[in-house]
Order: C-alpha cells, then structure tokens, then sequence
C-alpha cells in the first residue's frame, strides 16, 4: 500500500464536453511514461448505478471492463491512453454511493446515527477514493459534470476535505474551462473561466492548475490575465487549443509544460516522460501514407459516440499501418430501402454489436455483400450472430432463420438465450450476471481457444488463445453447428463449448466474433483482430 499516494482532481466549468476525460487521460499518460504507476478514477453524479441500462443513444458507449462491470465510455479512453486493464472500482456513480451507505444503514452500521449527505455521504465517496489510490503513486479523478450542478455537490466537498485531510502536498486540483471565442469581437473571453473559478472558490476549493479549452491560441498576456484574476501561478494556464487527434493532446499539454506546476505542487522533481514512441505514432495519425475505406453499418449514427472503443480500435490499427481510416457511415436502416451502392465504395465491411430488431435486415444484406462479392469482412457481437443467420438463410436454406431476441418463439433459432445454453448443456462454468431488465448478461473476459490453421489464430500471432471481452445476452446455438460447419463455415474460436468466432472458407477474409475486441485495442497495441482486418482491407 502507497502511504503517500498524491491525488490530482479534475473538474470542469463553463459548460460540459469540454474533454474532461482526455485532459485526465493525458495528464495520466504523462505521469505513466515519467514512470510513475498512476491510476484513474471517473465519478458520475448520477443516479443509476451503472449506466448498463442506459440506451447507446443517450448515454454514448458503455465501456466493459475485464472483470465485467458496465462504465462510462471515459474509462475506454483511461485504459486506451494508459495501456492498462482498470476494474469496476475505476468508475463509480451517486447511485452507488447511495445504494451503499443505505445498506450500511440498515446493517445498524452507523450504530443508531442520522444518515446525512455531510458526513456519511461524504465519508463514502472520500473512502471510494482512498481505496482506489492505495496501490499507485497518483490516482487522477476525474468528477463528472460541471461545477455548480447540484449533483456534485457531495464530490466537491469530498475533495475540499481530502485536501484539509492530506495537506496541500498531496492533492492538486485541476480545472477545466472554456475560453469562447467571439466571432463578431474578434476576441477570446476569459470571463465565463473566472466566474467558474469564483463558483469552485465559494465551496473552497481554490484550483492550482487551469486547463483552458478554446479553439484559438490564447496570447501571453491573456494567459496572465486568467492566472491574476483566478489567483494562480503564470505558468499554470495551460491552453488546449483543438487538437486534430485526441491522443496529440499529452504531447501539447507537455509543450504547455503543465508537469512543472504539477511537479512543484507536490514539492517533487522536475518529471521527464518519454514520449518518443507515442509521438511517433500521433505523427502517423495527423499525417498518414495511405488510406482505406471502411463501411461502418450501424444503427446508433446520430450519437456515434455509441461506437467510440471502436472507432478509436481502428485509429490504433490505422496508426500502427501509417494508414488514415475513412469512415463511411452507413445506416443500416437505409440499406433496407433498396440501393446497396455506398458498399461498393468500401474496402471493408464492419458490423458493430448492438441490441434490438431495427436495422437487422439492412444488416443481413451487408454481410451477404460482403460473403458474396469476397470483401473484407469483421463481424462483432450483433455482426456474428448476424453473419450466422445470413449464411443459415442464404446458403443453408433456412429461410426463417433467425434470433430469438427478435422473435422469441422463432422454430428456427440460429441465436438463443443464454440460460437456454446453460440448461440444455449442464454447462456451470458460464459466468453471467443478472440484468436489472431481466435476462443474462455475459459480461467481460473470457478466454477463447482458436482454431489451428484458422485466419483467427493467425491474426493472434498462432497464440493458442485469446483473451477478449463480452456483453451478450445471445448465443450461436449449436444445435446447428454441424451444418454449418458442412457448408462452409469454420468454428475458429470456442469457449467452454460457446461458439466464440467463425469465418468463412472461400473467402479472403470473414471472419466474426461474439466478443468485442474492441475494448482491449490501445494506441500502442492495437487489437490484432482490427489490425488484421483493416490489413486485409488495405488489400483491397
Ligand atoms: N443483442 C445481442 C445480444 O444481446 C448482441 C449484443 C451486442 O452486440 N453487444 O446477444
């Protein structure tokens, strides 16, 4: 256990969206490659308690971490830039908070006391934090919302006292902030950044760095101007300015020279990070070679933030090819209309996962143009359990081939239930978890034994298995194995008996998992499933 763990806490003013996230993300980066161990925390001010029951479209993504827990798309970005598996302790909600201190209470816990938000609410999410800082040298926590909402109240007040708690050396406080650009001024506005610090202050908490956000560079003297009126050193308006990748933002935060501020705060010396290789692979990002063209045919297109792992999976794969992915868009709805033209524009077809009935029939078309024109296929979760009825209706005949999670009494169920699995097979050894909204949740990583000699294994390197993470409620029922196996279709990957992947025989590559390797891709080691696809498609 680490004694003297510094705590570095994130908030954010003015306005949400302003990269909260990829500030904390960066600023961990930093710390990590100065060879520090740092970890990450996210606090989300509201209620639910995961945001596994909320839909892709209003929440953005839902990241799965390896031991399964269902979190905010922040800790997809905190595991991308840091290189490192987090848990379900790297993110919690209110809910949680809440739901926690009132099982303590009616435990008799409190030994009688009146439950209140000072100090039992605050003692839990103070004591949260404490516990996920204990083994590294900086845990960075990231507090979701904006100040001056009532949700965060609680938090605020719990790092206010961490700081009285832990004294000044070990906890610094990092503010994030718009400076707006007004168009008919010309001018850029420091005022919105001072009332937001004049906000943190009335609570008591005087912010030692600011993270200014705006889209033009901000001049020396406005830089002073932030640094006098919201009481902080010169050198600790740290300007982030848009970057053209987010992964360029730890290279411009070094430039900004923002771990001199965080080095004096903590009475340490100067840190020197090696950003070397990340630099060199930004490069290839910002200014690539080549280029492919990859149809994304997906159902959640107006909040593509629903796809975010995966799309920054074919970034890392596209920097590690010095090869910049353009993304074509397809919504699988419109591909039900008729026209398939925009897929003969791509140079690899991907079907993402997802949940529901709507759009799987455009869905269906696209893995048939891809089988039947030979075009680079990956399939992920919905993709795989869509690839399998595509072939069982268009090469095995069986025309109502399809899942019963969209037709539950379907006489030809190509994809079941889970727990049907579970009873027809005797098989124990599936871990699954309960959802709130009932059904079977199969949740975070399995391991998958690849098949010899199969397009899987070798983009694995031969490795005899592979590691990769899920959340399905549906499974590849292997009542039908054996006949697709006999037409053509090659089991490539298993797990406890589930079918886990499959490709296709004549065809230069196909192939479709029921995982979602998407959620182990990082900047610096790409998944080997994204990179050999988008190699395939580079073919092309
Ligand atoms: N809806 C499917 C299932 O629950 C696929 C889920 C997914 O693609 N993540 O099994």
């Amino acid at each position: 256990m680490n004694q003297k763990t510094k705590y570095i806490f994130v908030t954010g003013g003015v306005l949400s969206s302003l990269g909260k996230g990829i500030t904390s993300s960066s600023i961990a980066t930093l710390l990590k490659h100065s060879n520090f161990e740092v970890s990450i925390l996210k606090i989300d001010p509201y209620i639910n308690l995961d945001p596994g029951t909320m839909s892709p479209l209003e929440h953005g993504e839902v990241f799965v971490t390896q031991d399964g827990a269902e979190t905010d798309l922040d800790i997809g970005h905190y595991e991308r830039f840091l290189d490192k598996n987090l848990s379900r302790e790297n993110n919690f909600t209110t809910g949680q908070v809440y739901l926690s201190v009132i099982e303590k209470e009616r435990r008799g816990e409190y030994l009688g006391k009146t439950i209140q938000i000072v100090p039992h609410i605050v003692d839990e999410i103070k004591q949260r934090i404490r516990s996920v800082g204990q083994q590294s040298d900086f845990l960075v926590v990231e507090i979701g919302g904006t100040v001056g909402d009532m949700e965060s109240m609680p938090y605020l007040e719990a790092i206010r006292q961490m700081k009285q708690d832990l004294g000044d050396q070990r906890v610094l406080n990092i503010h994030v902030t718009l400076v707006p650009y007004i168009k008919t001024a010309e001018e850029l506005k420091t005022k919105p950044t001072q009332h937001s610090v004049q906000e943190l202050r009335r609570i008591g908490i005087n912010p030692q760095i600011i993270v200014a956000r705006s889209e033009k560079p901000l001049t020396q003297e406005l830089k002073q101007k932030i640094a006098l009126s919201c009481g902080i050193a010169n050198d600790s308006v740290i300007v982030a300015e848009d970057a053209k990748s987010i992964y360029q933002v730890p290279l411009n935060f070094l430039q900004e020279d923002i771990l001199t501020p965080i080095a004096r705060n903590f009475a340490m010396p100067p840190f020197s990070p090696n950003m070397q290789e990340w630099g060199a692979l930004v490069q290839k990002i910002i200014a690539p070679k080549q280029s492919v063209k990859i149809g994304f045919v997906g159902k959640y297109l107006t909040l593509k933030e629903s796809y975010k792992s995966l799309t920054e999976a074919l970034i890392h794969a596209g920097a590690n090819l010095d090869t910049k992915i353009e993304i074509q868009w397809i919504d699988s709805q419109d591909l039900e209309k008729g026209s398939l033209d925009t897929l003969h524009q791509v140079d690899g077809i991907l079907i993402p996962g997802g949940f529901g009935e709507r759009g799987i029939e455009g869905k269906i078309k696209a893995i048939e143009f891809a089988r039947v024109h030979q075009i680079p296929f990956l399939g992920i979760c919905l993709g795989m359990q869509l690839s399998l009825i595509e072939f069982a209706r268009n090469v095995l005949g069986i025309k109502d081939a399809t899942s019963s999670e969209f037709d539950p009494q379907t006489p030809s169920p190509i994809i079941y239930m889970i727990e049907d699995f579970i009873d027809q097979e005797g098989c124990q050894q599936i871990r699954t978890h309960t959802s709130p909204l009932g059904g079977t949740m199969r949740l975070g990583e399995y391991e998958c034994h690849l098949k010899e000699n199969s397009k899987l294994k070798s983009a694995y390197h031969q490795a005899p298995t592979a590691k990769e993470r899920h959340r399905h409620r549906y499974e590849a029922n292997p009542k039908y194995r054996q006949m697709l196996e006999n037409a053509g279709m090659i089991i490539s990957g298993e797990s406890d008996g589930l079918i886990e992947a499959v490709e296709l025989q004549d065809h230069p590559w196909f192939v479709a998992v029921q995982f979602h390797p998407e959620f182990t891709s990082r900047l610096q080691s790409p998944n080997p499933i994204i990179l050999e696809f988008v190699k395939q498609s580079l073919k092309q």
